[in-house]
């Protein structure tokens, strides 16, 4: 495979811009791209005829204006390119019309009473800065989808306005340190985890086809406890996936750079190199779509769920995100002179205090039914929100607050922007995975996102909080009459007034929970009540400044989510009914009558029969228990249809209907630990997690 030359074969990217369009289109496009301004017709219509030719000559039929509804997974209505002609003939068509704007019906996309508002009809709008590319012999337009009245019906749309919000905060923080910066990006690295296992085995199991995870499901004698499986040789039939899978995302542009084995069984990591926020957003969505396809190809299902097996480690996604200058400055390293450690410490600062202010929506903005699995599990952070910053810089901002020397030696000049830096070696416990957001080096990594979720969410809400502070920075920077005293004063104050918010220790310790507490840090526990915050007042204010969200767009996300949680909710409940009912109770009856005929004979022979009888007992008396569960879970499911309020229905799904589920589950473990193996209606967690 020769790889340079597959790379981004599938994408209509600069490089083949340049050679299908002519010299004045390729500089106009790129000159609107630059400037954000929307594409004028006529350059449009050029656009597209070349992007037609370009799809058709590698086998394309089709286009799509392809978006990331509130579902969280990426949409796509298909369009052939014919047009009729004459004497029953096509020929192959795109305008610009078709290209710049799409008009699917939005009405049976999640809206959370927007559509109720405006018409039923939504719009696509092309994001030019991502690239079309080919997927399945399809044109795919990358595009922001919005109602009629313009209100953001996707995860795209709000991520672009925060795009800007922090472009425009930090170049007035730039500005000041007298930087020929003209535009600021925020990146994004998704590390993506994620299991495979045998299709056959997943195509019995209606939990793992309905919910996406084990609802049931016994522990097997092996699990993680040996850690032989983090970072091991990766299985031949694994492998040839993972070949097959790099090959597809770098024929898309997607830098696939790393992959390993995960922690637990049969799980597995992809990282790609990282890039624009925008663009990652939309190559994270790519990857996750492309694992699953090709996994039907090789006999395997990917699943995406954060928690999908109990007992082992769930999936997560570590969202690594830093900001940078078109000059090639990464906002957040610290550099090597005092005027860049100046900076570094300012937009360090701007993030310590932003990820105080705004916990709670980095909460909210990760919460969904599977996460809640993880966070607080022991395998994920806690859903209380810290930062770390590794011993050696916390010691640094410590010594820089306090006017102190740092380490004994060195002098911590208090001048900011003066003296350099004491040198600070990336701390080695950056390996500590305990904590929700780590400074490492020269990003933060975010570690509270689920496997499955889009990217767009949680880093809206960071572009946004943090252009926020920059912004408070800015007003007090430049009404200043002399900026390093004033940069100095405002470095220590938001240093010292945001210490609660780090943390270096063990984020999965019970103390931690208690000193939290004490320090004022917010712990959210669950879905339901992480949610409603994102409509708090300061929340609702600091969107509607930053032109990211508006009030109604907000009220309709809490409706979505919150309404998105109780479906979760309910479709697992009437899962594992299903499943206890038709296929756990029959096969224990089975297997009971298998043991008391036995017994029966067994005792005509004179034989033993303190096996057979004993087990009759036990798995009748746990039948009993399992029916008796089953039948409760059936009434509070049942009652969950009176319940109106969306808030109040979630409450009630976590609170009660959850924890009905738990019991049931435990019952029918127990039964599944008892029964013999070729009675049991489905693969177990054995056969499942380490036959592939
Ligand atoms: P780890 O040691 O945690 O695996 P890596 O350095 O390998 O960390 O990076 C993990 C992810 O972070 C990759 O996707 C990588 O491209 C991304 N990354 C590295 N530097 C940056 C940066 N400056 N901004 C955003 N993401 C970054
Ligand atoms: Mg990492």
């Amino acid at each position: 495979m020769n790889v340079p030359e597959i790379f981004g074969s599938d994408v209509f990217n600069e490089s083949v811009m340049k050679e299908r369009l002519p010299k004045e289109t390729y500089k106009a496009l790129k000159k609107t791209i630059a400037d954000g301004k929307p594409l004028d017709i006529e350059l449009a219509n050029v656009v597209a005829n070349a992007m037609k030719d370009w799809a058709c000559e590698k086998g394309c039929t089709h286009y799509t204006h392809w978006f990331q509804p509130m579902t969280g997974l990426t949409a796509e209505k298909l369009d052939s390119f014919i047009s009729p002609t004459d004497k029953g003939h096509v020929i192959m068509e795109f305008s610009g019309k078709e290209l710049v704007k799409g008009e699917p019906d939005a009405s049976s996309f999640p809206s959370g009473g927007l559509r109720a508002t405006f018409e039923a009809r939504g719009y696509t709008a092309w994001d030019p800065t991502s690239y079309a590319f080919i997927k399945a012999d399809t044109l795919c337009i990358p595009t922001a989808f919005c109602s009629y009245g313009g209100e953001a019906l996707d995860k795209k749309t709000p991520l672009l306005r925060s795009m800007e919000a922090i472009n425009k905060s930090a170049l007035r923080i730039l500005k000041l340190f007298g930087s020929d910066a003209t535009r600021v990006v925020s990146n994004v690295g998704p590390e993506q985890e994620y299991f495979l296992i045998d299709r056959e085995m997943y195509s019995k199991r209606k939990d793992l086809i309905f919910t996406g995870r084990t609802l049931y499901g016994a522990p097997a004698p092996k699990g993680q406890e040996l850690e032989d499986h983090y970072f091991g040789t990766i299985k031949t039939r694994v492998a040839a996936y993972m070949k097959d899978l790099d090959e597809q995302l770098w024929r898309l542009g997607i830098y696939a750079k790393t992959k390993h084995n995960e922690v637990a069984p049969s799980q597995h990591e992809l990282a790609p190199i990282f890039c624009t926020t925008n663009i990652a957003t939309d190559h994270n969505q790519l990857t996750m779509e492309i694992m699953k396809r090709t996994a039907r190809k090789h006999g395997f299902k990917c699943l995406l769920h954060e928690k999908p097996f109990a007992g082992v480690n769930g999936s997560g996604k570590h969202n690594n995100w830093s900001i940078s200058t078109n000059k090639g400055v990464n906002l957040l390293d610290p550099g090597k002179t005092p005027a860049e450690n100046a900076q570094f410490l300012t937009f360090l600062a701007a993030v310590i205090k932003a990820v105080n202010d705004y916990q709670d929506l980095l909460r909210m903005s990760v919460a969904s039914a599977g996460n809640d699995h993880r966070l607080g599990a022991n395998e994920a952070p806690p859903a209380i929100i810290s930062i770390f910053l590794g011993d050696e810089l916390t010691e640094i901002l410590k010594a820089i607050v306090e006017g102190e020397t740092y380490k004994g030696n060195k002098k911590v000049d208090m001048e900011i922007g003066v003296d350099v830096l004491p040198n600070f070696p990336r701390d080695t416990t950056d390996r500590n995975r305990t904590s929700p957001f780590a400074f490492t080096g020269n990003k933060f990594e975010f570690r509270m996102p689920g496997s499955k979720l889009s990217v767009a969410g949680p880093n809206t809400v960071i572009n946004t909080m943090v252009a926020e502070v920059l912004d408070q920075f800015a007003d007090e920077l430049e009404k200043a009459e002399n900026f390093q005293d004033a940069l100095d004063d405002l470095i220590k104050k938001t240093i010292a007034e945001n210490t609660n918010i780090i943390f270096n220790g063990n984020g999965y310790s019970e103390e931690w929970k208690v000193e939290a507490e004490k320090r004022g840090l917010l712990n959210l526990r669950s879905t339901p009540e992480a949610i409603p915050h994102f409509a708090d007042k300061k929340n609702v204010d600091l969107f509607v400044k930053h032109g990211v969200y508006t009030e109604s767009e907000i009220v309709a996300r809490v409706e979505i989510f919150l309404d998105e949680y109780c479906k979760t909710i309910n479709i697992e409940a009437l899962t594992m009914i299903d499943m206890a009912k038709k296929d756990i109770l029959p096969a224990v009856a089975t297997y009971i009558k298998e043991l008391a005929k036995t017994a029966e004979l067994a005792a005509s022979c004179g034989g033993d029969t303190f096996f057979e009888t004993d087990l009759v007992k036990r798995l009748s008396a746990l039948s009993s228990t399992t029916y008796k569960r089953l039948t409760e879970l059936e009434d509070v499911t049942a009652k969950a249809q009176n319940i109106e309020d969306v808030q109040e229905l979630a409450n009630y799904y976590h609170d009660v209907i959850f924890a009905k589920m738990g019991e049931l589950r435990e019952s029918a473990d127990e039964i599944e630990s008892l029964v013999g193996e070729k009675y049991w209606p489905y693969p177990t967690y054995g056969k499942m997690l380490f036959y592939v």
